[in-house]
């Protein structure tokens, strides 16, 4: 999955008013973050195999320390834990380490079974890859419920966070659907090094528009509101 990751931050946004979206878009991607760097590293492998499934070219046998349930959820409490060090905002912290998860979930639904519980267990994957129409569907309806919840989160403040911020959708969805019609990556290289760059320009281009934004609700706000409904 690639967009339903960007779909969950952008849903997160009004649940943690004070964190960034850059912070939530690193979170639902942590996975894809470290997977190129432990594929540098030696420690996952990859294939490109244009039959691997129809909407993706490759081959994930082995990813178990970026994307098995119990890696990600170690590195969900790093994540999680290094937030709360820096910034002592504990719903951030919690709606973070949510975030960290969700990538496996996503994953789960959208690849063939390559999705390991832990290191050498088996494999799960229901397989939404293997239709391409499903997919886009699916991520597309995903995205646009993902936007549409933190347009209502939060409200431009200068043009920044109103162009910033739209020029930014416009090129997530270029880049989905460019993807879709080009060529598989002619190497692993190529791959990794095109996760490398284009993952951690998304989060930092979102920490820009994001910071000309302002919540719309006020923390306390949501705090009180939650309450309320767990209360009921
Ligand atoms: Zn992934």
């Amino acid at each position: 999955m690639f967009i339903g990751h960007f779909a969950v931050a952008f849903a997160s946004r009004r649940v943690a008013p004070r964190t960034s979206l850059a912070w939530l878009l690193a979170a639902t991607q942590f996975a894809d973050i470290l997977w190129p760097i432990f594929l540098l590293l030696g420690w996952e492998h990859v294939r490109i195999d244009p039959t691997a499934t129809r909407f993706s070219p490759l081959d994930l046998y082995d990813f178990p320390w970026s994307h098995s349930l119990a890696a990600l959820t170690v590195w969900a409490t790093v994540f999680a834990g290094i937030y709360w060090g820096v910034t002592r905002y504990r719903r951030g912290a919690i709606v973070l380490w949510f975030c960290v998860l969700s990538h496996w979930v996503l994953d789960w639904i959208a690849h063939r079974p390559d999705m390991p519980l832990y290191p050498g267990s088996l494999r799960f994957g229901l397989g939404l890859w293997n239709s391409v129409p499903g997919t886009m569907i699916v991520e597309l309806i995903m995205l646009a419920a993902g936007v549409w919840l933190y347009t209502r989160a939060t409200r431009p403040r200068d043009r920044i966070g109103r162009y910033g911020f739209a020029t930014y959708i416009l090129f997530l969805l270029a880049s989905y659907i460019g993807d879709r019609f080009s060529e598989p990556p002619p190497s692993v290289q190529a791959l990794i090094w095109a996760a490398v760059i284009f993952i951690p320009l998304f989060v930092v281009w979102a920490a820009w528009f994001d910071a000309h934004r302002n919540p719309v609700i006020a923390d306390g706000e949501m705090t009180r509101r939650l309450d309320h409904v767990a209360s009921v």
